[in-house]
């Protein structure tokens, strides 16, 4: 339910304080303290669970329904028209904080925000490769 070595946890608990601004059963937002751009939230579930795929539909679901929301809210808060929704799974990812939250990062032109989307291409039959092993692994 709760690890009480977690930082989220001890913000959950009242135990570090946060600037909460929203909450209700299920799910907690607050404001990042290192924000990637003013009104930077971080969106998380009460009960400690450390990444995604741990996550049961219903708790998933009960978390992620206020993205939209919140999403609104701190766009009119800070006068921009767009945000992204950030949410890593993994050290490798980019998760410091194993207790699973989506950040959301209001946006505007020119920001200088952004992954290095290094994208590639795939080498020849690669694809349908890794396309079959997918349709493999899905396969219920
Ligand atoms: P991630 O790198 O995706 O695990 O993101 C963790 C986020 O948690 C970072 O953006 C941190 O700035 C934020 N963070 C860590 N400790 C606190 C805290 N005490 N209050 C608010 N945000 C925090
Ligand atoms: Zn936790």
């Amino acid at each position: 339910m709760s690890d009480p070595s977690c930082v989220f946890c001890k913000i959950v608990a009242g135990q570090i304080p946060c600037a909460c601004v929203f909450q209700d059963d299920a799910t907690f937002a607050f404001l990042d303290i290192n924000p990637l751009a003013e009104g930077h939230l971080l969106v998380i579930p009460k009960r400690h669970i450390e990444r995604l795929e741990q996550m049961p539909a219903e708790s998933l679901m009960a978390v992620t329904r206020h993205l939209p929301m919140l999403g609104q809210a701190v766009m009119k808060v800070v006068g921009a028209t767009a945000y992204s929704i950030l949410q890593n799974n993994g050290r490798e990812s980019g998760q410091d904080v194993p207790h699973v939250h989506f950040h959301i990062i209001p946006r505007r032109a020119a920001d200088g925000l952004g992954y290095r989307w290094n994208a590639s291409k795939y080498a020849p039959g690669r694809a349908e490769q890794v396309h079959q092993r997918l349709l493999a692994a899905l396969k219920r």
